[in-house]
């Protein structure tokens, strides 16, 4: 790549520019080789001057946040990665309850736990996932029964092609299971997210059956925010779902499998209900049945910590669905592990697992 230089104007609205970053260093999976130019922007105003100015010199630009939900390459990427790092965050009371205004380079864990403080409920159950709030909208995160749909109102997007800017509402981003219709969109850049939460102190009801036991309560019942969010960490914590620069069960993307969702006739028809194992997690739906990816893996031969003790990257030893680091593991060895684990099952069950995380520069 030819070297980029931004306009000088835009240090003065304090873009911030290294050339020396790699994905390794910027992803919670640590691996992932040299980024040409990694380009932080403060506000609103940075971030369009930096892509207007990367688009002129026909830079190609992609977006990062936290770096949780991403599988880059060991070649890296010649291009530019823009991080929007503004980190506003308020909140306010009306007559339906609790607004939270957040932007989207502020962290995630930090905008529930302001909520939990605030004695805001509905984001109590996400309490501990990584990243940014820009990327959550992307694949509409969740996590014990919730998600982020449940309390989004609306997202304020940047689409740099068109120049168009505007406050997207909730239903018109048709958020789904760890989808939304940006998830894919590359030229759309989520600027904040606008929230509402209730402001009586209590959680949204719990639908987690794991969840409600730690916290006291029935399934459908609510509790003190502050009670869900402690539970929820401490469930997090032992499954290595909470990031810890000490174990490395958490250099992950989280679950590197999204559950399958199949149509009912072929889920019947791949596990018929006869030759169906009585443990087998079966989430009918509408029409569908969500399935177990954890439980496909391990029934497909692939138990915790696999393929065993010295490899570079393997499942978690907690957690059949995360791939992990182990300190020396590369984007090629997450990608040949995931390509075994998704051949094994596919041969097994016939289910063909799709990845969570945004692949950059690999494939499976
Ligand atoms: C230990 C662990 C546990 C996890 N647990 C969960 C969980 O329980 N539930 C869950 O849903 N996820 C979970 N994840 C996945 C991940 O944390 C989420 O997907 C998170 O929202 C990713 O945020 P990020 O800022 O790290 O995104 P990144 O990884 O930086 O980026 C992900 C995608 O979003 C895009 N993007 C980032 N910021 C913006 C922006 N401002 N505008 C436009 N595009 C943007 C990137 O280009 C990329 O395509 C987990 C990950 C880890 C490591």
């Amino acid at each position: 790549m030819e070297s980029v230089r931004l306009p000088q104007e835009l240090t003065a609205l304090g873009v911030e520019t290294r050339e020396d970053a790699t994905f390794a260093q910027l992803t919670t999976l640590r691996v992932g080789g040299p980024i040409g130019l990694l380009v932080d922007c403060p506000t609103r105003e940075s971030v369009f001057g930096a892509v207007e100015a990367l688009a002129s010199a026909q830079v190609p630009t992609i977006y990062l946040g936290g770096g949780s939900n991403l599988v880059a390459a060991d070649q890296g990427w010649a291009g530019a990665v823009l991080r929007v790092t503004s980190e506003g965050l308020s909140s306010t009371l009306d007559s339906d309850g609790g607004l939270v205004l957040a932007d989207a380079g502020i962290g995630w864990d930090e905008l529930v736990a302001f909520t939990v403080e605030s004695g805001l409920g509905g984001l109590e159950c996400l309490s501990g996932i990584p990243g940014n709030a820009g990327a959550s909208v992307k694949q509409n995160i969740g996590a014990y029964g919730a998600q982020l749909s449940d309390c989004l109102e609306a997202a304020e997007l940047w689409n740099w092609s068109t120049g168009e800017r505007r406050w997207a509402t909730a239903e018109s981003l048709r958020l789904g299971y760890r989808s939304s219709a940006i998830r894919h969109e590359e030229c759309v850049v989520v600027l904040g997210l606008r929230l509402r939460l209730a402001s009586d102190g209590l959680s949204a009801p719990i639908r987690y059956r794991e969840l409600a036991a730690a916290v006291g309560v029935r399934e459908g019942e609510r509790a003190p925010v502050q009670d869900v969010r402690k539970a929820v960490l401490a469930l997090r914590a032992g499954k290595g779902m909470l990031l810890d620069a000490d174990d490395h069960d958490t250099w992950s993307t989280g679950s590197f499998f999204v559950n399958p969702v199949l149509a009912l006739p072929e889920a019947e028809r791949l596990f018929p209900s006869e030759r169906r194992p009585e443990r087998m997690p079966w989430y009918p739906d509408s029409g569908s049945v969500k399935l177990s990816a954890a439980w496909l893996i391990e029934q497909a031969g692939f138990a915790k910590g696999f393929p065993g003790e010295g490899a570079p990257v393997r499942l978690s030893t907690k957690h059949t669905l995360a791939i992990t680091n182990r300190g020396t593991g590369t984007a090629a060895d997450v990608v040949e592990l995931a390509k075994q684990v998704r051949a094994g099952v596919l041969e097994t069950f016939g289910v063909l697992l799709e990845p969570e995380p945004i692949l950059l520069g690999v494939s499976l």
